[in-house]
Order: C-alpha cells, then structure tokens, then sequence
C-alpha cells in the first residue's frame, strides 16, 4: 500500500501539469462537496440537539414523541432547490459549469442559486493548486491539500454560524499528529503534540483572561481547536506567529468590511476565519514570515 502511493507521487512528479490537473480538478469537485458540509453540518448538529432534547423531555414528561425518522446526513436526501423541491439532476452538479448554464437560477422555479456555490467550488480548486504548486507532488502537499478543504468548510460555517464543529476540527488534530509520527510534517511528534496542547491552552488563556476582564466571550471552544491544529502541524514555535499573523488579517478584514458596510452595519466577525487564514499562509509561507519578524527586529 505504502509502495503503491510511492509510486503514485514518483509518477506525479516527474509529470508535473498532469498533478496540477488532476488536483485542479478534484478539488473543484470536492468544493462542490465542502457546498454540501458547509450547508448540511451545522444542520445535522441542530438535528441531534433537539433530537436529545426530545428524549430528555420525554423521559421528564413520560410521553415518548417519536423523532423524525428520515435519514438526513451528507450523503442522503439528494440536493433539491431549496424553494421548489425540485431534485438537482447530476447535470446541474457539474461544479462551476452548472451554475453558469443555468445563469444562476434554478431550471424549474427561477429561485436564484447563490453565487457562493461557484465561487467555494473555485475557491477550492484555486488555493488546493497553490498548495500544489508550493510543495510540488510529495506526501505533504497531499496532507495540507486536505486540511485546506476542511478549513475552507470550517471558515464559511463559523461565518454563517458562529461555530466550529468538532466533528471538522478534532480530526484534523489526530491527523496532523499522526502525519508528525510519520514524518510528513516537519515537526517530530513531541513538537506536534506540545504544540497541539499550547495551541489549545493558549487561547484557552486569553479567552478566560478576557472573560474574567471584560465580562464577554471574546471567541469560542473551536478557535482553541482550530490553534490545536496548527500547533501540531507545525510545532509549538509556530504558535506566537499564527496568533500575531491571526490579529493583522482580522485588522485588515475589520477595515474593509467597515469600510464597505459602514460602522453601525459592521457585523460581529467570529475569529475562526482569521484564524484559518494566518495559520494557512503560516503552513505555506511561515518560515518567510518568521525571517521577515527576526530580521525586522534586529535579532
Ligand atoms: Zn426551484
């Protein structure tokens, strides 16, 4: 099996524009997909709340209402327009080329598709080739291609629902340590592992900190996951970088969204896309930026 994947990347590398398709392509397929995860999670996680509340009122009440009992995950129902009901023929899922055929709009009640779809769906495939382009054919492209699909459907999740599921962020955490037990990532697994726990317990801090100062939440449980996994995809001395690289990015989207939308209309931003962003580039470029901090400051 190991060999076998050997001789898939020894093959990828030596044909370069052959990778950089195939991933191209993939990922435009797996956005359309990161569609679905970004719609249907925070769903499915309503769902199981109220599924468990219904059984505890009913054990209070001690009359047994039945869940409903139609199966909804990312598999089943099939997409349907979420205004007619109409079922999404596999034509119509063709990522990017669908949406532009049907100009937008919903083939049987005009109901407009969001531009979002598209846009996610090239969004994947775009920074998925970055990476590629980066790290060239080699195990660790493929690994931090799949961590950008997931943080692609973490950011726009925690935007459209202030949230971070767990069932996103804590695999990413085993993976990146494994990948480190491996010899994927560039850390050893000591580094990955204190890096995992000083990512979480360092927002962990601030949040408390923050609280007990000020009175208010100032993030989530799922920002210190989401650090956790920076931390054990590029060690412990990563951290203070993302987290400085984490506050410029929200600087910078505050002031533009500010500026476009007005100061009473600025809506509150959740960090996770911040945070998502600064540790990205951080996996791609982090080693520049800690030369440009050194050099800047004179060490
Ligand atoms: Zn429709």
């Amino acid at each position: 099996m190991h060999e076998f994947f050997l001789d898939i990347i020894t093959v990828m590398q030596s044909h370069l524009w052959f990778y950089l398709l195939t991933i191209g392509l993939v990922s435009l397929c797996v956005g359309s997909f990161l569609n679905v995860v970004i719609y249907r999670i925070p769903k499915m996680m309503q769902r199981e709340w109220q599924a468990e509340c219904r059984i505890l009122l009913a054990e209070e009440l001690k009359t047994a209402e039945k869940s409903p009992s139609e199966v909804f995950n990312l598999i089943k129902p099939n997409s349907t327009c979420p205004k007619c009901k109409t079922a999404i023929k596999p034509w119509q899922n063709i990522p990017v080329i669908s949406w532009l055929l049907l100009k937008g709009k919903c083939a049987s009640c005009e109901n407009p598709i969001s531009v979002r779809y598209p846009i996610i769906e090239m969004l994947t495939a775009l920074l998925s080739l970055v990476v590629a382009i980066n790290l060239g054919a080699s195990n660790l492209a493929l690994l931090y291609i799949v961590i950008t699909w997931v943080l692609i459907a973490l950011t726009f999740i925690d935007i459209d629902h202030m949230l971070l599921p767990d069932q996103l962020t804590l695999p990413l955490v085993w993976l990146a340590l494994i990948a480190s037990v491996f010899g994927i990532t560039t850390v050893t697994p000591e580094e990955a592992i204190i890096g995992a726990a000083c990512g979480y317990l360092s927002l962990w801090s601030v949040f408390w900190l923050f609280k007990l100062v000020t009175g208010k939440e100032g993030m989530g449980f799922g920002d210190f996951k989401l650090l956790a996994v920076f931390g054990a995809l590029l060690g412990w001395q990563s951290l203070l970088t993302i987290i400085l690289l984490s506050s410029v990015v929200g600087a910078v989207i505050g002031i533009i969204l500010l500026s476009i939308q007005g100061k009473d209309k600025a809506t509150p931003i959740p960090f996770g896309p911040y945070l998502a962003i600064a540790g990205w580039v951080t996996l791609l470029w982090g080693e520049h930026i800690q030369h440009y901090y050194f050099n800047t400051l004179g060490y």
